[in-house]
């Protein structure tokens, strides 16, 4: 193994054993720095950098070629060392460096904050808390294993839960009542099996809390999800602005639901189809023509981000297309070392699989912005703002999405295109106010100790952001349908985040129609600053605000609202 930094690339790591990359970490641990030398210091940096992009580019190559190829097992065996024994000794290296760092007392514009996340990472380290974590990496396993095993009998056959979910959107009401009824009676069946894993993790993440000298998980959480720039009570805040101003929102747009299904009560299996019983928009016929018209809508976004679209479609950067041996699911991630991004999707000619892509090209925009900053650690921003790049794009592009703009639909198509959009975001925050809410209950009060207490707290939460919705007869299907909620066994108060993001994207969107050539230039200019500035800061670049308050989210309900009555609504 050679150990001139500037020489390592991706092809060093491919296959290299931890024997040999520990000594080139060892190298700068055992560097001497001092304060006042700071070439000294940006030097050492940029050999963290280098290792570390290098590193974790040839994790992430071997990520997505098992992504890409799940027959093949040499593929899968060379992403489980990276993962599994490469990467959380790579960790261990991480906190080491940073440490070495932070004792420096060392800082740039730039690393202030990648400095901030650092500091927060030691102080709230416990060694008490190791054992504590590989419990609950344990219990998020068996939550797992739970629930991908669960099946239901469908026509005779035994199929997984996930495979009801075309069912769900069946235009006939019987199909659709029977799928959701299966899906949530699935969980209901394994209740006592998932509060045992639940009881069982709250006690532990209760108890790693206060080993770090918390009072609690949920304030712990807002340390460790480096929550600096708002509070448990803006969270409280949020609740309430979404109870007075989405909910009526939503309430309306019900009701108006009801009406065009002609239905006498709204059940909660009627919210998901086309209410006029369409069938599903299918607006590309190939992974080619999807790529060139989402480049042209690009190019009318802005022409940067048209070349950088046309980049990764040259680079090969994009596999969207659904085939067999192909893992399912979306995601976009930035290779460090060549600093391009990659998107991995499953497209198959479905309206949404527009909406994903524009999506995930936000996040591989931002990492073609914030990967000029030059150290590693200062590219990428908290969810809140990570996700303010990928919703604003959906946004910036709605416009250009109608055939006479270039885009995808016809006139009639894109109205119920940007409607579906548009009603799904209201929907959205309900839900997230809901999960938000409830997991700073379950954190808080003791009572959440108990599993029939919890079941309960739950729907009564539910309640204040579920509008214009008849349950009667479901109180088991209601009671079971947080155990469904991954977040809250596996990523414990991460979904607010969400909720934030998309105020920020509305934002962007609203200063859009006013200037769009200084709403692309400010959200670009805020994707530049990766995460190396703290979160008003990028929010404020991006010509956006944090908001918690009710006039704020009234603001960006009005705007959605009237942009729903242009559109109109399409005849039956
Ligand atoms: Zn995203």
């Amino acid at each position: 193994m050679m150990t001139t930094f500037t020489d390592l690339t991706p092809r060093t790591f491919a296959d290299a054993t931890w024997a040999e990359i520990l000594p080139l970490y060892n190298e700068l641990a055992a560097r001497s720095l001092e304060t006042a030398d700071t070439a000294a210091i940006d030097a050492w940096l940029a050999n963290w950098h280098a290792i570390d992009t290098a590193l974790i580019e040839a994790g992430m190559l071997a990520y997505v070629a098992s992504c890409s190829d799940t027959t093949d097992a040499a593929k899968e065996s060379a992403n489980e060392r990276f993962s599994s024994e490469i990467g959380p000794l790579h960790q261990q290296q991480v906190v080491r460096l940073a440490s070495k760092l932070l004792d420096v007392e060392y800082s740039r514009p730039d690393l202030e904050m990648a400095i901030a996340r650092f500091r927060t990472r030691r102080e709230i380290f416990r060694d008490e808390n190791i054992p504590l974590e590989r419990d609950l990496e344990g219990l998020n396993a068996r939550y797992i294993k739970l629930t991908g095993a669960m099946t239901v009998e469908w026509n005779g056959e035994s199929i997984p839960v996930p495979q009801l979910g075309p069912f769900l959107l069946d235009p006939d009401p019987d199909i659709r009542e029977r799928a959701f009824r299966l899906q949530l009676r699935a969980y209901g069946a394994r209740r006592d099996d998932l509060a045992d894993i639940f009881d069982a993790q709250l006690r532990t993440r209760q108890l790693l809390a206060r080993n770090a000298g918390f009072e609690n998980y949920r304030d712990y959480m807002f340390a460790a999800l480096h929550r600096y720039d708002y509070s448990p009570d803006d969270c409280t805040t949020f609740h309430k602005s979404v109870e007075l101003t989405f909910v009526p929102a939503i309430a309306g747009r019900r009701e108006r639901r009801k009406q065009h299904m002609e239905l006498d009560a709204l059940r909660p299996w009627d919210i998901a189809p086309d209410p006029f019983g369409r069938p599903a928009l299918r607006p590309f016929e190939s992974i080619d023509a999807l790529n060139a018209t989402t480049e042209a809508i690009f190019r009318k976004v802005d022409p940067v981000f048209g070349d950088y679209f046309g980049i990764m479609r040259r680079e090969q950067l994009l596999d969207l297309d659904s085939r067999t041996g192909k893992r399912p699911g979306g995601f976009c991630d930035t290779y460090p070392f060549r600093k391009r991004p990659f998107i991995f999707m499953n497209a198959t000619g479905i309206g949404v699989d527009i909406l994903v892509l524009l999506h995930e090209a936000g996040h591989a925009f931002h990492g073609f912005e914030a990967s000029r900053l030059p150290f590693f650690y200062a590219w990428n921003p908290g969810e809140e703002m990570a996700e303010v790049a990928s919703m604003s794009m959906e946004l910036l592009a709605a416009p250009y999405l109608s055939e006479q703009e270039g885009g995808f639909y016809n006139a009639k198509d894109y109205r119920r295109a940007r409607i579906e959009h548009l009603d799904g975001m209201l929907t959205g925050f309900a839900w997230i106010a809901t999960i938000d809410a409830f997991q700073h209950w379950l954190y808080t009060d003791p009572a959440a100790a108990d599993r029939d207490e919890r079941d309960k707290l739950f729907v009564e939460i539910w309640q204040r952001f579920d509008p214009g919705l008849d349950w009667s007869g479901l109180d088991a299907e209601r009671a079971a349908r947080w155990h469904r909620q991954l977040h809250i066994f596996l990523y414990p108060f991460y979904y607010i985040e969400y909720g934030i993001a998309q105020l920020g994207a509305l934002q962007v969107w609203r200063n859009s129609m006013e200037n769009q050539a200084k709403a692309t230039a400010d959200y670009r200019t805020a994707l530049a600053l990766g995460g190396s500035r703290p979160l008003p800061e990028l929010f404020g670049a991006a010509g956006a605000r944090l908001i918690f308050d009710r006039d704020g989210m009234a603001e960006l309900v009005g705007l959605i609202e009237a942009e729903l009555a242009t559109l109109g609504e399409p005849a039956a």
